[in-house]
């Protein structure tokens, strides 16, 4: 990019390219228009009101950690709202303590408020321990099916308990698009029903227009210390496999998340009143099914909640 100027202030180096858009940005401009595009996203939604209380479910890794720092300076503008952060302790050994430290620096430097929990705690096993048991009683479930789960659940137990408005989780364009292709191949046929929800606590994705590879950039610019140690049971995951194909068509063709995220979401509204809504008998929580996910694992793994 040599004697290209950024398209939007024409004085520095660009350092970035959005392909779909064809900006040619220099960082400050890049860092800019990140936010920008934030608050825009929480507008078109409605995502935030001036008093919520917010809380931010971190994990420690780049996207999450960003939001954090995101929605801190958003919210500063609005002194009646509250803002705090979750983090869940899963239990994976070699893992966690990284990603666990990274958290609670970023909140003690903050100034946010920060709750941890734990599978050990909510449900007496870590999920190192469920893996093994799984193995032993030949419970076919992976690794992140069982995480991912069992995390959603403690983290809206958690919201719940701290009478949050809002729970906001990272997940970017690429993850949502994800989601929707997954529950697509695995046949869930109640997709439509997971990108927003309107009930207390409200849970809501700021990143969901926007690029894993933005947010990543952004980190980098903004200089968080990010996580070094993968977890181990990443490769198990069915999601690297669409992850995958999706970057690679992404890479193509530009602009086709946008496209897909789009399409999805007007399935939604068209649908959404098909949808059959039952509580769970054993725990009476909202579910498609007459056992939700979570107690049936539960039943499995021959485990209860603590809460
Ligand atoms: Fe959980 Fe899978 Fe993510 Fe590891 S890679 S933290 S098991 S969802
Ligand atoms: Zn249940």
């Amino acid at each position: 990019m040599m004697g290209i100027k950024c398209s939007l202030c024409k004085k520095y180096k660009p350092i970035f390219k959005r392909p779909y858009s064809g900006e040619i940005l220099c960082s400050k401009c890049f860092s800019k228009t990140f936010i920008k595009r934030i608050v825009k996203t929480i507008s078109r939604y409605n995502m935030l009101h001036f008093n919520d209380k917010i809380g931010v479910a971190v994990s420690g890794g780049k996207d999450s950690l960003t939001l954090l720092h995101v929605l801190y300076e958003i919210e500063k503008k609005f002194p009646q709202s509250q803002l705090l952060a979750i983090t869940i302790d899963e239990g994976i050994e070699g893992y966690r303590e990284e990603s666990l430290k990274i958290a609670t620096d970023a909140c003690k430097k903050l100034g946010i408020k920060h709750i941890i929990t734990s599978f050990k705690e909510a449900y007496g096993k870590t999920l190192d321990e469920m893996i093994k048991i799984s193995q032993e009683k030949n419970i076919f479930i992976s690794p992140c099916t069982l995480c991912g789960i069992l995390r959603r659940h403690l983290l809206f137990h958690k919201a719940k308990d701290l009478n949050l408005d809002v729970l906001a989780t990272a997940h970017t364009l690429d993850d949502i698009v994800q989601t929707y292709f997954l529950n697509i191949l695995r046949g869930d046929v109640n997709i439509f029903e997971k990108a927003i929800s309107y009930e207390k606590p409200r849970l809501i994705t700021p990143f969901r227009l926007m690029p894993e590879k933005e947010v990543a950039l952004y980190a980098h610019l903004k200089g968080y210390y990010l996580q070094s140690v993968p977890c181990k049971y990443a490769y198990s995951s069915a999601r690297n496999f669409v992850r995958n194909f999706l970057i690679q068509y992404e890479e193509n063709y530009p602009g086709t998340l946008y496209t897909a995220l789009h399409v999805f979401e007007k399935i939604k509204l068209t649908e959404k009143q098909e949808i059959r809504k039952e509580k769970c008998i054993i725990c009476g929580e909202n579910s498609s099914r007459k056992i939700c996910r979570v107690c049936e694992i539960l039943s499995k793994f021959d485990l209860k909640t603590n809460f």
